[in-house]
């Protein structure tokens, strides 16, 4: 019998339709020889609301708050009437959805008193979503006959550190957790239904995993169960050559390597959380990303020996939006040891992470990519430490760009490759701002204009005859 973890995502499990529909899913393979553990998110556009109420909450709006929680309540109880038919398991879960709504409600009354908002208490407010949708997804399993129980991240035992906002599970110690917690069940044929993306760290505070991060909780279960595979369940029929949302003509990749779909994830290919990879690469269980929609295609899977196709040079092409660069420059950093470190260390220490970097010979100039939300901090801390001091003298910023990323296996060692797409953007009529190559030669990243990244996109799907991959 297999063991499969399957992760629904947000837009898998937008309305109670949908959510009867993934319990239709899960019964079927739970029937048909297979031990499933389910991961869930929240219900589609849930937590982006909840980031944005924090906010409010802070601001001391009470009575937008009031009105949000009123509406969350509603979308939610509509919901469970449209994925659980059985009336006393609707009341059940009316029940749990009411009473964690109510306590959302304190928290946010809290925060409007106080003011404040901190990175502990915003992953508390986030983690509403999900603790309010896996509930409602266990009784439409409950529906279909079936035993389920539902679970929190920290109930289910996933300790992480306490980075808030992007916490990493402790691997070791909530993998023995889950195993005492999780895997009796799975033998015995209930079917866990646990909340992606939240956790909490060793003193029981709730933390969350990063955005995105259900995938991670997905993978780390799979690897304290064993699984056989992991299911990214999502509205996409897999990890295309490029976001299906920009070039509608944009190809399904059977297969991935753990490293290329990683650098895919990381460059920005919304599909996958960045460092969900990580723990099933050292334990080699096989990542299948596939469509609630289209269940009959078996989407791509992410192993850790692909076939590679020998012709194909460049696979995919990410384009990632909300990032800014920054020019640091100064005649100070000419052949000075150690000017590009401080310039890092500067940021590194204002939790300020660098994307991209490249320099130039001359050594005189450095260009940094950085989140969009974090140039003004980064910015303002590059002046206060640096300048006036010999090294730098000025240090500016452009926030209406986009980086492109380029990858692909086969571009290891294949020569022409950086001088074939730079002739493509040209022709495109696109500038480039910034041009990186990691080591690695598995990706080329390069910044352009935001208003220029589609355009950028096309012709380099176009030129490598991605749409017909
Ligand atoms: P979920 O709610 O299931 O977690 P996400 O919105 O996080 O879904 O991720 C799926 C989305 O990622 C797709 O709808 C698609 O628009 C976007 N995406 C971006 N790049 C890619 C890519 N290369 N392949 C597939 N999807 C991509
Ligand atoms: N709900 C969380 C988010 O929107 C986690 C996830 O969807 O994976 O980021
Ligand atoms: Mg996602």
């Amino acid at each position: 019998m297999k063991k499969i973890v399957m992760k629904f995502g947000g837009t898998s499990v937008g309305t109670g339709e949908n959510i009867r529909h993934v319990a239709e899913l899960v019964a079927h393979y739970a029937r048909n020889d297979c031990k499933v553990a389910v991961v869930v998110s929240a219900l589609a556009g849930v937590t982006n609301q909840l980031v944005d109420i924090a906010e409010q909450a802070k601001k001391g709006d009470e009575k937008k708050m009031q009105a949000f929680t009123k509406e969350l309540a509603e979308r939610h109880v509509t919901a469970i009437s449209k994925a659980i038919l059985n009336k006393q398991l609707q009341k059940e879960t009316e029940k749990v959805v009411t009473s964690t709504i109510s306590e959302l409600n304190k928290v946010l009354t809290g925060i409007c008193y106080v003011g404040e908002l901190t990175p502990k208490s915003r992953d508390y407010v986030l983690s509403f979503g999900e603790r309010l949708s896996a509930p409602i997804v266990c009784g439409a399993l409950k529906d279909s006959k079936f035993e389920a129980q539902f679970f929190t991240g920290k109930d289910a035992g996933i300790v992480t550190d306490s980075n808030f906002g992007e916490a990493d599970p402790l691997m070791d110690y909530t993998a023995h957790r889950i195993r005492l917690t999780i895997l009796p069940l799975l033998e015995k044929g209930v079917i866990p239904v646990v909340t992606g993306f939240i956790a909490a760290d060793q003193d029981g505070v709730v933390t969350t995993l990063g955005r995105g991060g259900s995938d991670y909780t997905a993978t780390v279960l799979g690897v304290a169960l064993a699984a056989d595979e992991v299911w990214i369940w999502t509205d996409v029929d897999g990890i295309m050559t490029t976001d299906p949302k920009i070039i509608p003509s944009a190809k399904k990749l059977p297969r991935l390597s753990y490293q290329e779909a990683a650098e895919m994830a990381i460059f920005g290919a919304k599909a996958m959380h960045p460092r969900a990879l990580e723990p099933v690469i050292k334990a080699g269980i096989p990542v299948r990303i596939r469509s609630v929609f289209h269940p009959d295609n078996e989407g791509t899977l992410i192993t850790k020996e692909p076939e590679i196709k020998p012709t194909e040079v460049v696979k995919a092409v990410a384009l990632i939006k909300d990032v800014a660069m920054l020019n640091v420059s100064g005649g100070g950093m000419v052949g000075a040891p150690g000017s590009y470190a401080k310039v890092l260390e500067v940021l590194g220490k204002n939790d300020i992470n660098v994307m991209m970097i490249s320099t130039a010979v001359s050594e005189a100039n450095m260009s940094l990519v950085v989140r969009r939300s974090l140039l003004s901090r980064a910015l303002s801390t590059l002046e206060i430490a640096l300048l006036g001091r010999g090294l730098v003298s000025e240090v500016t910023a452009e926030d209406d760009v986009c980086v492109i990323a380029v990858m692909g296996a086969n571009m290891q060692g294949t020569l022409g490759v950086a001088s074939r797409l730079f002739t493509t953007v040209a022709r495109a009529g696109v500038n480039i701002r910034m041009i990186a190559q990691g080591s690695s030669e598995l990706n080329i990243s390069f910044v352009v204009k935001e208003k220029d990244g589609e355009t950028a996109v096309r012709a380099i799907h176009e030129e490598f005859k991605l749409d017909k991959a």
